[in-house]
């Protein structure tokens, strides 16, 4: 195989597949890319097509599939020298880690992207979330989703979880006198970080980080009403991952935050 289909190295539009094209996630990817016009729909998989066929055809594939499936989607899109840009959930550090020593050993400098969220807003709000957690005494996530989520909490509420004790790291625990209450009263326990998970009909996507201090109090919120909210991360994830060798974590590695 050689690096001349790598669509850093490609005049000319981004030559995009999308697996899982036929799914609510993969149809609305399809229309944006075909929208765009700097990239250019080439291939729509779905269950049992041959992730292989795309070799020299595809410069990235996007993967909105069933979290069954989207390791090994992986897998064979760096074989087949594809850059992969994947929103599917439901990865742990080992996948990550198989995904991340798989590119290395392949040596040609191919880039993956996995972000658990392409909502600008919710990746911003994780980005200011992580900023301010230093500067509070208390911190904790509500998380909000329709009622036909099946994991909870969150993959973003996990990453935003995270990355505020990533960032409050050697600070002390937040105050709480809590000796007794029922089970899951106070949440799931993310690196420390509670985490409280809402389950209601009518809602979409939404995300709260409230912090507190004596006397005063951030709430960062970030609302998801429809999955056109995720185009505008999935489009410069497409035009980005050809830049970025190796594997990336979140839309926020991509974005010039500082
Ligand atoms: P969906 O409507 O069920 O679509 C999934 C599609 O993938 C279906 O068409 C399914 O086909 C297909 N599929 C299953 N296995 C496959 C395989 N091995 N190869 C290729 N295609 C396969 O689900 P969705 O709502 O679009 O969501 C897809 C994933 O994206 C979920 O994990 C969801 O949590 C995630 N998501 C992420 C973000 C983000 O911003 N990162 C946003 C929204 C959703 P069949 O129906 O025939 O099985």
């Amino acid at each position: 195989m050689t690096q001349q289909h790598l669509s850093s190295e490609r005049t000319g539009p981004v030559r995009v597949a999308v697996l899982g094209a036929a799914g609510r996630m993969g149809t609305a990817v399809c229309a944006a890319v075909e929208a765009a016009a700097d990239t250019e729909l080439v291939a729509r998989l779905d269950v049992g097509d041959d992730v292989s066929s795309l070799a020299g055809v595809a410069d990235v594939a996007v993967d909105f599939t069933v979290p069954s499936a989207t390791e090994a989607n992986v897998h064979a899109l760096i074989d087949a020298g594809v850059h992969p840009v994947v929103g599917t959930t439901g990865w742990d550090g080992d996948a990550i880690a198989r995904v991340r020593e798989h590119l290395e050993r392949d040596g040609r400098g191919l880039g993956a992207l996995v972000a658990p969220n392409f909502a600008l807003s919710a990746v911003l709000a994780m980005q200011f979330a992580a900023q301010a957690a230093r500067y509070f005494e208390s911190v904790e996530i509500v998380e909000l989703h329709h009622p036909n989520k099946v994991d909870a909490p969150s993959g973003t509420a996990m990453h935003t979880a995270q990355a505020i004790a990533r960032a409050r790291q050697g600070m002390p625990a937040a105050p709480d006198a809590t000796e007794s209450g029922l089970e899951g009263a106070r949440g799931a326990l993310v690196d420390g970080v509670p985490v409280h998970a809402v389950r209601l009909r009518g809602l979409v996507a939404h995300e709260e980080i409230l912090l507190g201090n004596p006397g005063e109090q951030l709430t960062i919120r970030t609302d998801s009403f429809e999955r056109s909210s995720f185009m505008p991360g999935v489009l410069l994830a497409v035009r980005t991952v050809g830049t970025r060798p190796g594997l990336s974590v979140g839309l926020d590695a991509y974005l010039e935050l500082g």
